[in-house]
């Protein structure tokens, strides 16, 4: 299969009429103003210039705000800017993402004559009480509509959730999962909430209104729902709001974060955790007190395997009295480990 690049294009608050208490879109995207068709262009014409592979895919994603919201004339001028590309095999394909009650047949019609191919859905919950209770402005039943009917049309359907949002509870996003799931989106992306400054989240946080999860707690929340959809065998495409200026460590001085589970490296963090308890899940089945495992690992995986700051090591050293030893080895496929215990208490005890 040909490598896909990704040609991202931010569409700020454009359009977008609501008022979401976690959402500053400009300060989320580092976009203070309005996307043109002479940024569009700008854009693509450096991205193509710089892909090392001529040969890959090449897909435009509009991401920020809602794209079907934006004025129509605009929504036209962006996605024609793309289509020309498109004519000229340049681009292959267009990306956009919206609310659920921006969907219906005329829109669809519209983005099929562009050839955009995938649709992400912002849903955050699908829990109305939750939905109500941060201002989204629709409801569950707009996702399903929307959902089912970009299905129809034959578009590739992406889902975005959030965990953390205020009084959403582990139970509530898993049932989100779950709604979610039944509505056979390709893709999900899982945004664990930050309060950004300038939103109204900042100051329910400011009067104690709201308590943000602590980054443990939104790997550990993020992580269920990574298991639930690997069973379900969807992809889960992103994991953490992109890196930005502005999206950044609270303490930076440019950046709008207030509060919440920020981390440059957030995905990992829960891909690290995942590992972990794969490796402990096979250590607890040996029907003896394991000194030493050996992990055979794909060198691209490695810091995943060790964990942030050699976390899972020193974890399972402190906790179990287990050493590790690495075996980096090119032939592993990537995402795969194999634990094999090499030291029983037992053994280790006769060494001595
Ligand atoms: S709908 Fe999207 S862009 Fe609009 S306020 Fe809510 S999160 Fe922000």
């Amino acid at each position: 299969m040909k490598n896909q690049y990704i040609i991202p294009i931010f569409v700020p608050h454009l359009g977008c009429p609501n008022d979401c208490t976690f959402c500053n879109q400009h300060k989320i995207s580092g976009e203070e103003k309005n996307t043109t068709k002479e940024d569009v262009k700008k854009i693509i014409e450096y991205y193509l210039e710089n892909f090392k592979d001529k040969n890959s895919k090449v897909e435009v994603a509009f991401f920020g705000g809602s794209f079907t919201g934006i004025d129509p004339e605009l929504q036209e001028e962006l996605l024609s800017t793309v289509y020309e590309y498109i004519k000229k095999k340049k681009v292959n394909s267009i990306r956009i993402s919206t609310r659920p009650d921006y969907i219906n047949k005329e829109v669809l019609k519209k983005l099929k004559k562009y050839k955009v191919k995938t649709i992400e859905l912002g849903v955050q919950s699908t829990n109305d009480y939750i939905l109500e209770r941060c201002k989204r402005g629709h409801k569950f039943s707009d996702v399903k509509k929307a959902s089912k009917m970009i299905r129809w049309y034959g578009f590739k359907l992406g889902h975005q959730m959030m965990v953390g949002l205020p009084e959403s509870t582990e139970l509530d996003e898993l049932n989100t999962a779950k709604d979610l799931a039944k509505l056979k989106p390709k893709m999900i992306r899982i945004y664990p909430v930050l309060v950004i400054k300038g939103t109204e989240l900042e100051k329910e946080y400011n009067q104690g209104r709201y308590e943000p999860l602590t980054v443990e707690q939104a790997v550990e929340r993020c992580k269920e729902l990574c298991y639930f959809f690997g069973k379900k065998k969807i992809d889960i495409i992103r994991i953490g709001l992109q890196n930005t200026e502005t999206i950044s460590d609270p303490t930076k001085e440019k950046s709008e974060v207030v509060a919440g589970p920020y981390h440059d490296t957030f995905r990992s963090l829960v891909e690290s955790s995942i590992y972990y308890d794969t490796i402990l899940k096979k250590i607890k089945k040996i029907n003896a007190k394991v000194k030493e495992v050996e992990i055979r690992v794909n060198p691209r995986n490695t810091s995943n395997v060790v964990g942030y700051k050699r976390e899972n090591i020193s974890k399972l050293k402190e906790l179990y009295d287990v050493d590790v030893v690495l075996k980096v080895d090119e032939k592993c496929p990537i995402e795969k480990i194999d634990v094999k215990v090499t030291k029983k208490y037992q053994d280790f005890l006769d060494d001595e």
